[in-house]
């Protein structure tokens, strides 16, 4: 999938989710927790406004606990409830529809005395492409699927989850784009796969990466391709070369860089995380 800055396309998305925002009490925002900034749509504070909140860290497994802790308190001082997840192998999963009542407690409470009648707690994820939504509706669903397009309010053939009794998900989630508001950014979500290697060239991307891990990981990056101390000294050009030498590519270094971008992105240098709290502190003071 090509991802673009279209302004056509994000004003229709921006539109669809804005009509599925009125079905339901919060939102699961969906970040991966490697670059919870960069990953994130802009615009959706805005979309969503005062609509209570859970940013999911994603791809948890692959990202420097640290920093994903790190994360956490800052989202919770944007005043979001907060928790790291691995859709893909279901931890945390469980935790969502706590965190979700924890979350709207006085609401409950305020209908409680109203004498309303308890009405399950439903939900909508949403976040950009390939941030895991899918894995996470999936892994939410079991065997639980329920159709309730007839339920008033309701858009027709609208489906909900169901996970546990009293905790619904929408099953179609909310898709916005990410903002490349600078090179860096694009770099960031291609590096991590979040979008297409076209737009970027490989070895641009391998040189990134290599630099990024020279400066905060070198120890994974030495590990991984057993570089010594001189030669982590070396230019990032340089070790990218030596890279692609030690794995028999010879001068072909197109090849080397895909195979390092793509070790990246698998995990193979171990965990790290783009996105580092303290370049974001400011904005959230
Ligand atoms: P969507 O486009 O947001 O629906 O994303 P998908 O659910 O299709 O996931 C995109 C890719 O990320 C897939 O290859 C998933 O297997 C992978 N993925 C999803 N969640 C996790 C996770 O928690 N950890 C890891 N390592 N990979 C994940």
């Amino acid at each position: 999938m090509t991802i673009q800055w279209f302004p056509g396309h994000m004003a229709k998305a921006r539109r669809e989710v804005a009509e599925k925002l009125k079905l339901v009490d919060l939102v699961l925002e969906i970040v991966d927790a490697r670059l919870p900034i960069s990953s994130r749509n802009p615009m959706l504070d805005n979309l969503i406004q005062q609509k209570p909140r859970i940013v999911l860290l994603n791809k948890a497994d692959l990202a420097d606990p640290v920093q994903t802790n790190l994360w956490q308190a800052y989202f919770k001082k944007q005043g979001h409830a907060c928790l790291n997840i691995n859709a893909n192998q279901g931890k945390g999963i469980k935790l969502i529809s706590t965190a979700a009542k924890e979350l709207l407690a006085e609401k409950i409470e305020r209908q409680r005395l109203k004498g309303m009648k308890p009405r399950p707690l439903r939900a909508m994820c949403i976040g950009i492409p390939n941030v895991g939504k899918s894995t996470l509706l999936n892994r939410l669903a079991n065997k639980n699927m329920a159709r309730t397009g007839n339920t008033p309010g309701v858009t027709k053939g609208q489906q909900w989850l169901k996970s546990g009794k009293d905790f619904e998900l929408l099953d179609t989630p909310g898709i916005l784009w990410p903002k490349f508001e600078d090179q860096i950014i694009g770099k960031k979500l291609a590096l991590t796969g979040a979008i297409k290697d076209t737009l970027l060239h490989m070895d641009d991307l391998a040189l990134f990466g290599i630099e990024f891990f020279k400066e905060f990981y070198p120890e994974q990056l030495a590990n991984r391709y057993g570089l010594s101390e001189e030669e982590l000294g070396f230019s990032t050009v340089e070790i990218l070369l030596l890279i692609t030498k030690k794995r028999g590519f010879q001068d072909d270094f197109e090849r080397g860089s895909q195979m390092i971008v793509q070790e990246i992105r698998d995990g193979r240098l171990g965990q790290y995380t783009l996105d580092h709290v303290s370049d974001y502190q400011e904005e959230s003071e």
